[in-house]
């Protein structure tokens, strides 16, 4: 039985600077862009959400809602540091600490028992601590898995603590919105909605073979997490590191297919390496320079962390397809594997199945390439990078 903590900070930017300026206490403040441009609200403190507003919505939006609030721009140092000094923290508490964002981590405590004593009192103490050290309210949820433990701390919010026992997950769960799975966002929300599926245990009424009919691997998953099952180990994360591979084309290319054999091949580079070394990664980047030289970069972040080539390429080439519509002239292009983890990859047959699936898409699609443009079109793509 494992003991996993979920913690994440209330309204954290916004906290960070009612630390800086207690004047802003108890005031609506909203940290995002310019409130008369086209930026999005990063966060809002609780007064300001008493008004509707959320993080994403377009800060005009916000300004709209809420004339009087406290707009500020924000200090991605700023956020870093406090952030640094609360991993700080929680890395003493215990080695196996996943960070997920600035404000956000999974913590392993199992075992740790003898050392701290019972999980919820450790939860208490890391929460004081953070309080009275940094001045910042955390949420926690404690339960046997990570997808349990962070269902509690998103119930638990504002500055609350809540342990799911095991055993009563799919309990716990089964009276739920759907929405509280991780994963379903509100545009898979309504499509289950329009389907009579309201909450979870509508969910987990479905058959597994009709779920994964329609969805896939995805629907293996949501059948999992409909029942509160989740074998995702909590990895510590190796910060500091990224492995990247690019490539300046030989002549600019607009041409789709060679640009994405191009990225097969800088991906396997990639990605044997970070199997090398023992890595997963759970961003994958994307990076294209065109001939004018403008350079973007485009990232996805896995819900678990892959060394796999299918998936890392899958991802790659999602970020590619939807970014590169215009069919302007690409001189460089590069993938970079950034979050690295270490330690032993899920378990789950899931994988297995979906690494199987993943390898059979990628080789058929690699065949139709070659069929359609010779079998030059990949080599050349490895040649390349060379
Ligand atoms: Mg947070």
């Amino acid at each position: 039985m494992r003991s996993i903590l979920h913690i994440d900070m209330d309204a954290f930017f916004v906290s960070v600077e009612q630390v800086r300026d207690p004047s802003l206490t108890g005031k609506p403040v909203i940290v995002g862009g310019d409130p008369d441009g086209r930026g999005v609200v990063a966060a809002a403190s609780y007064e300001a959400r008493a008004y509707g507003i959320h993080s994403a919505m377009p800060i005009a939006r916000a300004k709209r809602l809420c004339p009087h609030a406290i707009f500020l721009r924000g200090s991605h140092h700023l956020y870093s540091e406090f952030s640094g000094r609360i991993f700080d923290i929680l890395d003493r508490y215990s080695p196996l600490v996943e960070p997920m964002s600035l404000d956000e981590a999974y913590v392993d405590l199992t075992g740790c028992e003898r050392l701290h004593g019972p999980m919820t009192e450790t939860a208490e103490r890391m929460h004081d601590e953070i309080k009275n050290t940094i001045g910042i309210n955390a949420s926690v949820g404690m339960a046997a898995n990570k997808l349990m433990a962070k269902i509690a701390s998103g119930m638990a919010k504002p500055n609350g603590l809540l342990r799911i026992l095991p055993g009563h997950e799919a309990a716990f769960l089964a009276p739920l919105p759907i929405g509280r799975i991780p994963g379903i966002g509100p545009k898979s929300g309504e499509e289950f909605k329009r389907m009579g599926i309201h909450n979870v245990r509508d969910l987990a009424a479905l058959p597994l073979e009709l779920l994964e009919e329609v969805y896939g691997e995805w629907g293996y998953r949501l059948y999992q997490k409909a029942r509160g099952v989740c074998e995702s180990p909590v990895l510590k994360r190796d910060d500091t590191r990224s492995i990247s591979r690019e490539t300046t084309l030989e002549e600019d290319s607009t041409d789709p297919a060679f640009l994405e054999s191009t990225l097969s091949g800088l991906v396997e580079k990639a990605a044997s390496q970070l199997r090398e070394e023992g890595l997963r990664a759970r961003c994958v980047s994307l990076k294209l320079r065109y001939s004018d030289f403008k350079t973007v970069t485009r990232s996805h972040t896995l819900s678990d962390a892959a060394c796999e080539d299918p998936i890392i390429f899958d991802t790659v080439r999602n970020l590619f397809r939807k970014l590169f519509t215009r069919r302007t002239r690409v001189r460089l292009i590069g993938v970079a594997l950034t979050s690295l983890t270490s330690g032993a990859p899920p378990q789950m047959e899931l994988f297995e199945n979906l690494d199987a699936r993943q390898w059979q898409k990628l080789y058929q699609g690699i065949d139709r390439l070659r069929e359609k443009y010779g079998f030059r079109s990949i080599l050349r793509g490895s040649s390349v990078i060379n």
